[in-house]
């Protein structure tokens, strides 16, 4: 069993570690934050947000949920968007989906595992939306990590139909939505190249 010691003594040392390089390192955090990215990613404990960017305490604001899914009536998630854009004022928002998610795969699958197959329906309408081009992937493993990557897509697009974007390009806010991918096997990212800028990239039905 995990000795919830060792979390407080790796704690210690991470915090002496940073003050030892940079006395001011915790009091200057204490007055300011002001990242100018927001992460959205999965809540899998391989793709921890900070380390993949290689930045410190301060510099992202993230949100993780099970599949990295942006859904139209989660508060959760719409709370830090909003929180982000007008108050933090942050210039990117990064979602990152990653290959052989846990998320994905139990959607594309059958199999039932409780509430969240609730959560991750929103997925397996990703997969309806694009079935015609899914069933012309033979391989298994490609099919799924395509499926992965249109996650993403839907996901971005999902930021940008908030009024929560919609307003702040309104307001002529620089703000730019991208799509990003990890792969666990390497550790490296991919820019699906869906960056959003403006509302005039987002489909006429979604605008405001
Ligand atoms: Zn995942």
């Amino acid at each position: 069993m995990l000795k919830i010691e060792r979390l407080f003594e790796n704690n210690r040392a991470w915090a002496r570690q940073h003050t030892n390089a940079d006395p001011q390192f915790f009091s200057r955090l204490t007055t300011l934050q002001s990242p100018k990215l927001l992460w959205i990613g999965c809540a899998d404990s391989r793709v921890p947000a900070n380390e993949i960017l290689g930045l410190a305490p301060g510099e992202v604001f993230v949100h993780r949920n099970v599949a990295n899914l942006v859904i139209h009536s989660d508060m959760n998630c719409l709370s830090v968007i909003q929180y982000a854009v007008e108050i933090l004022k942050v210039e990117h928002i990064i979602l990152c989906g990653h290959y052989g998610c846990g998320g994905v795969r139990a959607a594309y699958g059958h199999t039932q595992f409780g509430l969240i197959d609730n959560w991750l329906r929103n997925i397996k309408d990703t997969y309806a939306r694009h079935n015609d081009e899914l069933a012309r992937i033979m391989e298994d493993d490609t099919r799924e990590d395509r499926l992965c990557e249109l996650n993403v897509l839907a996901q971005v697009e999902s930021i940008c139909h908030t009024t929560i974007l919609q307003n702040a390009w309104a307001r002529g806010q620089q703000l730019e939505v991208h799509g990003f991918i990890y792969r666990l096997q390497d550790g490296l990212l991919h820019d699906l190249a869906v960056s959003i800028t403006g509302s005039e990239q987002i489909q006429d039905i979604y605008r405001m």
